[in-house]
Parts: C-alpha cells; sequence; structure tokens
C-alpha cells in the first residue's frame, strides 16, 4: 500500500525514481509525484492515476539531477487529486517530502501551524509535515525531521529532502517500513525492498523512530531523541527473474504456476523423515516454549486469515493443543486474557500488515510467546516475533495473495506435524502426513493441466450477479478463500459458506442465477456436503463440483465437475484451493479486470 523511493547518486535520479516506482505499483495506488533536486531549478511532478502518466511528465520535463524522492499514493486522507499527490512541499518550497501512513493528530497540528502562519495546499494529513519541520528546520534537516517527528502521533515512513543540501535525504519510520539500500557512491531508500534490487544487495532495515541521513554512498542513523545508532548492512539475495512476469499475461497467472515450486520451497530441508517429524530451524530458540503451550491463537487478516482458519483444523487434528483463529483487526482492540502456555501466531505474507503488527505487540506486550509465518525477509513482523518461520513463497507481485497462501498452508502443516510428534501423534500418521504433503507439488501440476477447461467454466458463469462457495471442515476455510478470490479479482459478489449452515439462511438466495461451487471431496465430509447439494438443487440452484478424481457417483446432482487428486484430507486444501484461484483469474480477465492490481486494494495493508 503506498510506495517511496528515494536515491542520490552519480545517474540521473529521473530513471531510476520512476524504474522504483513500477516496481512498486503492485502494491495499489491512485497517484505518484516525484521531486528532483537539480541545483538552479528543483523540479516537482505530480500525476493522478498510472505511474505511466507521471512517467510521460518526467520525461518531457525533468532536470538530470542526482537525487529526488517519489511516491504512489494510496489517498487515506483527502481524494486522489494533482494537489493532494506526494510530494508535499512546505510555504516556501524549499522543503520537500512524501509519506507513507497516517498522522492521526494533523487536525490539532494544522491548526497550530495555521495560526503561526502556514498556509496549506492539500487536504492531505501528509502536508502537516512539510510544514512541522519548516518550523523546526535550522539550517539542520535531521534535526528538524526529528523534532517534528517528535511531535507526531501516527504512522510514518517518509523521505524528505531540503534544496539547501540537494545530495542530502532523510528518511524516518515508525509503523510503515523503510529499507536503505548502499551502493557504491549511490543510496537508496524504499518502502519495499522490490524497489532497490536492481541496485544493490546491501541493505539496511530501518527500526520504528530511527531517523537517517543518506549521502551517495553513505548512511547515518539515529534515533528521534538523536541518539546515535550503528548498523551495519545486511546482504539480501535478490531474485530479479522471479519478479518479471515471462510469458505469462499476468503475474497472477504466473504465481498460480508457480505453486508447486512454492510448496517445495516451503517443505525443503524441513522434513525428518527417519523420525516422522518437521525441522523448522527458525523455531529452534524457542523449541522448548512452543512445545509446552497448551493453547495457539492464530491472527492475520485477508486470505492469510484463511490459512489461519485452517491452520486451527489441521492443528487440532494433529496436536492436542487449543486452537483459536482470531482477525487482527478485532483481536488487537479485545480484552485479552492471555495465560500461561499461550503462543500467538501472526501470519502474513508482507510481514508488514498493520493490524497483524499491532495485535502480535498487544500479545507480547501481555507475555504470550510470538510467532510469525512472513514471507517477506526482514520484515517487521520478523524482527518484533520472539522467533519465526519464513514461508518462502519468492516475490508475490499480484495483489491477490495465491503462492502465499499455498505456502502458509504449508508450512502450518509442518508446524502441526512438530508439535503433534512431540505429544500424542504416532509415527505412522506422522508419515503419511509427510507423505502427502510431499505429492503435493505434481499433483498442483496435475490440476493446473485443467486451465483451458477451468477457463471455459469461467466463460460459462462469469455473467452471473453471485456467487456461493460451500465446503465442510477442511474446505470450509477454502470456500470463504474461493469466494474472497472472485470479490477481489472478478469483482462478482460472492459469499464463502459452511455448508452446514446454508439452511440457516443462505439458502433463501438460490435460484437458477445463483451458481454454487460446492467442495465436495470423497472424506469423512463427503456424504454430509452432498445432502447440502441436494438442498441446493431442489431449490433450482446451478452447481459446480470439485470432487476426488474417480468419483462418479455425483452425476446430475451437479451442472459441472473439476476433479483433484486423491490425498490426506488434512492435506487436500492445497489441492482444491488452486482450481478456485484459476477460476476467480480467469473471470476476472474474461470481465475485463485489472487482475494483478483490483481497484482499491493493495498488496501490503499498512494501514489500519
Ligand atoms: N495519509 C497520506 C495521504 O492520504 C499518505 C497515504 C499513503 O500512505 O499513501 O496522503
Amino acid at each position: 500500500m503506498c510506495g517511496i523511493v528515494a536515491y542520490t547518486g552519480n545517474q540521473p535520479a529521473k530513471e531510476i525514481l520512476i524504474e522504483g516506482l513500477k516496481r512498486l505499483e503492485y502494491r495499489g495506488y491512485d497517484s505518484s509525484g516525484i521531486f528532483i533536486a537539480n541545483n538552479s531549478s528543483p523540479y516537482l511532478a505530480r500525476a493522478v492515476g498510472k505511474v505511466a502518466e507521471l512517467e510521460r511528465q518526467v520525461w518531457n520535463s525533468a532536470p538530470d539531477g542526482a537525487a529526488g524522492i517519489a511516491h504512489t499514493r494510496w489517498a487515506t486522507h483527502g481524494k486522489p487529486s494533482e494537489v493532494n499527490a506526494h510530494p508535499h512541499a512546505d510555504c516556501g518550497s524549499k522543503l520537500y517530502l512524501v509519506h507513507n501512513g497516517i498522522i492521526e493528530n494533523y487536525l490539532l497540528l494544522k491548526k497550530r501551524l495555521q495560526e503561526a502562519g502556514h498556509t496549506f495546499k492539500s487536504q492531505t494529513d501528509t502536508e502537516v509535515l512539510a510544514h512541522l519541520i519548516e518550523a523546526n528546520y535550522q539550517g539542520n534537516l535531521p534535526a528538524a525531521v526529528q523534532k517534528a517527528l517528535m511531535q507526531v502521533q501516527g504512522t510514518f515512513g517518509i523521505a524528505a529532502m531540503h534544496i539547501d543540501h540537494p545530495e542530502s535525504i532523510v528518511v524516518a519510520r515508525r509503523g510503515s517500513p523503510i529499507i536503505l539500500g548502499i551502493g557504491e557512491k549511490v543510496s537508496l531508500a524504499a518502502s519495499d525492498a522490490s524497489a532497490l534490487a536492481q541496485h544493490t544487495d546491501k541493505v539496511v532495515f530501518l527500526e520504528d523512530n530511527e531517523v537517517a541521513t543518506l549521502e551517495p554512498g553513505k548512511f547515518t542513523i539515529t534515533t528521534l531523541d538523536n541518539r546515535s545508532v550503528s548498523r551495519g548492512t545486511t546482504n539480501l539475495d535478490w531474485n530479479i527473474e522471479s519478479m518479471d512476469r515471462g510469458s505469462f499475461p499476468h503475474y497472477m497467472l504466473k504465481e498460480i504456476f508457480e505453486q508447486p515450486e512454492a510448496v517445495e520451497n516451503a517443505l525443503r530441508g524441513r522434513v525428518n523423515h527417519a523420525e516422522a517429524v518437521a525441522k523448522l530451524g527458525g523455531l529452534e530458540s524457542v523449541q522448548d516454549r512452543l512445545l509446552q503451550a497448551r493453547h495457539l491463537i492464530i491472527v492475520s487478516c485477508g486470505t492469510s486469515y484463511y490459512a489461519g482458519l485452517l491452520g486451527r483444523y489441521v492443528m487440532e487434528t494433529l496436536t492436542d493443543l487449543t486452537v483459536e483463529t482470531e482477525l487482527a483487526s478485532e483481536f488487537r482492540y479485545r480484552k485479552l486474557n492471555i495465560r500461561q502456555g499461550t503462543a500467538v501466531l501472526a501470519i502474513s505474507q508482507s510481514g508488514e500488515t498493520a493490524d497483524t503488527l499491532a495485535a502480535l505487540r498487544e500479545a507480547k506486550r501481555k507475555g504470550a510467546l510470538v510467532l510469525g509465518l512472513v514471507n517477506v525477509v526482514g520484515s517487521t513482523i520478523t524482527r518484533e516475533t520472539h522467533a519465526g518461520v519464513y514461508s518462502h513463497a519468492g516475490i508475490e507481485v499480484g495483489v491477490a495473495s495465491t503462492k502465499s497462501f499455498t505456502s502458509q498452508l504449508t508450512i502450518l502443516t509442518l508446524m502441526a506435524l512438530l508439535i503433534g510428534r512431540s505429544r500424542d501423534l504416532s509415527y505412522e500418521d506422522g508419515h503419511e502426513i509427510i507423505r502427502a504433503l510431499e505429492q503435493v507439488p505434481d499433483q498442483i501440476r496435475e490440476i493446473l493441466k485443467q486451465a483451458g477447461k477451468i477457463r471455459e467454466l469461467a466463460e460459462k458463469y462469469c455473467h452471473s450477479d453471485h456467487f456461493l462457495f460451500v465446503g465442510r471442515k477442511f474446505q470450509y476455510p477454502i470456500a470463504l478463500e474461493g469466494a474472497l478470490k472472485l470479490k477481489e479479482i472478478a469483482y462478482i459478489h460472492s459469499e464463502g459458506y459452511a455448508a452446514g449452515e446454508m439452511k440457516h439462511g443462505p439458502i433463501a438466495l438460490i435460484d437458477p442465477k445463483f451458481p454454487t461451487l460446492a467442495l465436495a471431496l470423497e472424506d469423512a465430509s463427503y456424504e454430509r456436503v452432498v445432502s447440502n447439494m441436494q438442498e441446493i438443487r431442489a431449490r433450482e440452484g446451478k452447481i459446480i463440483a470439485i470432487t476426488t478424481e474417480g468419483n462418479t457417483k455425483l452425476g446430475s446432482l451437479v451442472d459441472d465437475l473439476i476433479y483433484v487428486p486423491r490425498t490426506h484430507e488434512a492435506v487436500a486444501p492445497l489441492l482444491t484451493v488452486v482450481p478456485l484461484q484459476l477460476f476467480a483469474y480467469y473471470c476476472g480477465v474474461l470481465l475485463g479486470r485489472d487482475v494483478d492490481k483490483p481497484r482499491n486494494l493493495a498488496k501490503s495493508v499498512t494501514v489500519e
């Protein structure tokens, strides 16, 4: 959500900044802007809409200055417009600033600044920062930024420049990520490491309430209250390849097809066959506490929440833990009764999800063991948890999560295996789970071969105004995830329901124009799901079913069928989710949606 790129070095900044903004486009935004410090004539441009619009202006008119800042905005205060787009300037047009996050006390600060004679041009909360820094500026930009930010409540990642110091960039963060990239005679900063990857593999993660000053090839860090911080660079292993779309028309389709490898990567080196147990190096430091835990609370949002719901079924099946899964946005504001022996697991693709981060901080404060399951290496959640596991799904660019979800499910199953085998899960049962997980990559490859058929189903059904997804037990969270994908990507109203709940309300909606996608595998819930499908059929509802290969018993109960290979019922969600992702993708494409960047959505949700 929203993006920052900053560069100071020895090449024209405009090219590097625009390229960086393009790398961040996937996060979702509504407008963009750039400032280039150019000795004689500083340059500012802002545009509503795509970065391509800003780029056109920049090629026509921007100077070749070697330092600048740029931003993609996702409006929170004030509509998307040129005047509200960042960078924002002070009254004297000397200081320029970009910001991710929300300044909660901006109205109070704005009133004070207006009383002191400052004039505001935009409706944003961000503009108060430019004026507040101006009010504190006495020739030293980092000092002014420190003093200004001490008065601010809320979240921020910022990058600021002053025309008095055209080679310096000052960045700071609280609750919104900023990463520095340091190269030979160049320094960069960005809100997301993918914008740095092309330029350097040496990065520094700024922590909350820190300010960094960048000069070409150098950086210094202090805290907001001016204590100096010494921190070295970390080497990151980029894989730029994985950010390019190759021959796929969209990142989302590429990422759906990468799931066999994503599951392989999630499993690699993490299975001990001899003892039928998982080896999760990231949890070793807390292994004793984890294995003694009685109660696990999983907190997450969106697709990660559905992974967490499934994690609950899997954990309860393989271990004797009491497990709850909670929406982070609710959990963080509840009165938490954390008892001894409670572990909290935060799941987040980006590792920056604001609600999930706040929830885990609250749980940590109350004494819980806090763990993370995160995809992005070095992200904030990974640094604030006691221990955790990376999902190793690789960079996920499509806003709607696909391969991250299957990686998360794989790791949750491994965690359940690790805990279960230290309690009452038998060697045979552990081994059966491992065998099932190891077959998943090839089984997903088989399902992907049906992409053409799923596209035909999308053609048949994509003009429906509504859709229902139903499943039971392990397939219930997948029904929820299938419905979410269709909403996100195709903008079709869809609901996920536990199949047994149908008769308590939603069945009233069913008519010939309200199709249902039923997850009807030949598992312990099969007969009950079939009964629920019969109830739908009796109301003339159309049904697409996903069932187990070889099941020929559904006959005229369904209009269309998709088969998935037979597997352990706790592992089957890794298979059934794939046709649902493809179905949502093709519906989105056929309806002309922007599937990689659906409207109103952002990849990394760094605001509350
Ligand atoms: N709150 C700021 C605004 O609305 C920043 C939004 C963002 O993070 O892009 O301008």
